[in-house]
């Protein structure tokens, strides 16, 4: 008989935002539960962020500003409703990130210190001391205080245990014990970030693979938008030291860079404005213009002295400069290859105001969810993102234990891993050649026979049969189930790519480069009778 651990409510994620919610559901008297597949304040994105976390935040800042501006650059998808919460509630949610421990950069009379960009004072862009990194630190150590919170790291969740349509909790594997675990739980609270993995260059972590998407279409929850990825212009491809590394493009003039194609003719003669760029790179790139490691050289040449260069980077790139050189890479001088990388996802679980989802139980916070920022989002939103809506989730959950019976759920898993110890494929194989695949044919630049083709190559590789064995530490079997989750999730954000028959931010069409009326809508995306369909939702 396996043994059923209970908590009021069960957090996935140990990330800004799950951590977050469970700080919320803990200061109202919950039993809170946080599974993390690694470690917590060590997986996920948010150790990798930078320090821009947004909030209208001191006296003369105006948080109509800051709504106007989220909304301008959603271009007619993002959800007013959620985006007028963000900006709201961001500058309580620094306050408390304040009481919690953090630190921010501050003017000299102690008023946030906001940057000043092309003459103009920016309205709401603070900065973290210490970035992601302190950032997750912070929330961990107030969790930490917290008795009511318990801190379950190396468990991966590999399925939501269902009664009459209410997620009633889940099972989990312990990585370290080996060891198949069953939770019940009387809300679960979804934090289980993006799925950058799924392409070939990204500058997140390795973890970002989306099972939690999956995992939620497979309960019934609707999922909106995922052909809208955030790719990042300069990402470092190689020396392999400083892989996925970002540099700013917007330092690309200020520093005398130049940027290179494989014959070392330069990209454009003009600095073009970030999504003409990433277009033109990519095209450059499955052009056959690559450099060798597939991506395009980054430069600099300039009249100015070694100590001048270093200086102007030291200054606009701040903590990422001094991370780069300590990593070996010396920008000022090297010949570095860059790319484009999946840098954040706009798409993702549909929520409301107050998290839930269209499952009952179930909420999502963070990165995770998909409805809020459209098809693009202001810089340094999503940090604050997680705090609102991890706020948000860890107050509306009202959790209701019911006894579960677990053991049909346990059977199906041990079923699955049956399986996978007699398969032939291993998970590494068939995960590098999905991340190419999405890459060259569902990356920057779409079009409709490339989509096709490559949901063609999907479906080829999901027939494969995928090994794992169940050795210590259980390694393979989490990357098989990642692999697993992966290929599913590429099969419903190529379909997605496919619905969306215009361009419109971050989802170009080479077929229609034209934003159309009739796309300002969210796509859907949805588990029915073990098909994924895509349908629209009217705004
Ligand atoms: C290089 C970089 C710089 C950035 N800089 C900024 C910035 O300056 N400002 C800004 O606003 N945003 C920035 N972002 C974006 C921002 O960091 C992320 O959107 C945010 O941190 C996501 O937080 P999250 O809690 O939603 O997810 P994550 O931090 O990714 O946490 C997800 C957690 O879920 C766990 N998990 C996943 N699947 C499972 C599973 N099956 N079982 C158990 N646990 C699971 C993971 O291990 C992890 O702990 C940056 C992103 C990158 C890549």
């Amino acid at each position: 008989m396996t043994e059923i651990i209970k908590s009021d409510v069960v957090v996935i994620g140990g990330g800004a935002a799950g951590l977050r919610s469970a700080l919320e559901a803990a200061d109202r008297g919950y039993k809170v539960l946080v599974l993390c597949k690694g470690l917590v304040g060590k997986s996920g994105i948010t150790p990798l962020a930078s320090d821009g976390i947004s909030a209208a935040i001191n006296k003369d800042d105006q948080i109509e500003l800051h709504l106007e501006e989220s909304l301008r650059v959603a271009q007619g998808i993002g959800d007013p409703k959620l985006l007028n919460l963000l900006v709201k509630e961001a500058p309580d949610r620094l306050k408390d990130l304040v009481e919690y421990g953090a630190k921010f950069k501050l003017e000299d009379d102690a008023r946030f210190f906001h940057p000043t960009r092309s003459g103009k004072r920016d309205n709401h862009t603070c900065y973290i001391k210490g970035g992601g990194v302190s950032l997750n630190n912070v929330l961990r150590k107030a969790a930490q205080t917290r008795p009511s919170i318990q801190l379950h790291e190396d468990v991966m969740v590999l399925k939501f245990v269902k009664e009459d349509d209410q997620v009633t909790g889940v099972i989990a594997v312990d990585i370290a014990l080996n060891k198949l675990i069953a939770i019940s739980a009387g809300a679960v609270i979804l934090a289980t970030g993006g799925y950058e993995e799924l392409w070939h260059f990204t500058d997140t972590s390795t973890d970002s693979t989306g099972e939690g998407l999956v995992l939620a279409m497979e309960s019934g929850a609707d999922l909106v938008d995922l052909e809208m990825v955030l790719f990042h212009p300069l990402v470092v491809i190689h020396p392999p030291s400083a892989n996925g590394c970002f540099v700013p493009y917007d330092i690309v003039n200020s520093i005398g860079a130049r940027l290179l194609n494989g014959k070392m003719r330069d990209l454009s003669q003009d600095i073009l404005p970030p999504t003409a760029f990433l277009r033109l790179v990519y095209k450059t790139i499955c052009g056959g213009d690559a450099t060798p490691h597939g991506g395009f050289y980054f430069k600099i040449q300039t009249d100015k002295s070694e100590g001048q260069v270093i200086d102007s980077l030291r200054e606009r790139m701040g903590i990422r400069f001094t991370h780069l050189e300590k990593l070996g890479v010396r920008l000022h001088t090297d010949l570095i290859e860059m790319a484009p990388g999946a840098h954040y996802c706009l798409g993702g679980i549909q929520i409301d105001e107050d998290c839930k989802t269209s499952v009952g139980g179930l909420f999502a916070a963070g990165e995770v969810s998909g409805n809020i920022h459209g098809a693009s989002r202001l810089f340094s939103n999503a940090l604050t993102e997680t705090q609102v809506f991890g706020y948000r989730a860890g107050r509306a959950v009202k959790p209701k234990l019911r006894l579960k019976d677990f053991k049909e759920s346990m059977t199906q898993v041990e079923k699955e891993i049956q399986k996978l110890s007699s398969g032939d494929e291993s998970p590494a194989k068939i995960r590098s050649e999905l991340k190419t695949l999405m890459w060259n044919l569902a990356g920057l630049v779409r079009r409709e026979d490339l989509l096709r083709k490559a949901l063609e190559k999907i479906s080829i590789l999901s027939r494969q049969s995928i090994r794992a064995e169940r050795n210590t530490f259980c390694h393979q079997l989490v990357a098989a189930f990642e692999v697993k989750a992966m290929l599913k999730l590429s099969e419903a954000v190529v379909k997605s790519c496919l619905a969306r028959t215009e361009s419109r931010g971050h989802h170009y069409r080479d077929d229609y480069p034209q934003m159309s009326e009739d796309w300002t809508a969210h796509t859907r995306t949805r588990m029915i009778k073990e098909e994924i369909v895509v349908d629209h939702i009217e705004l």
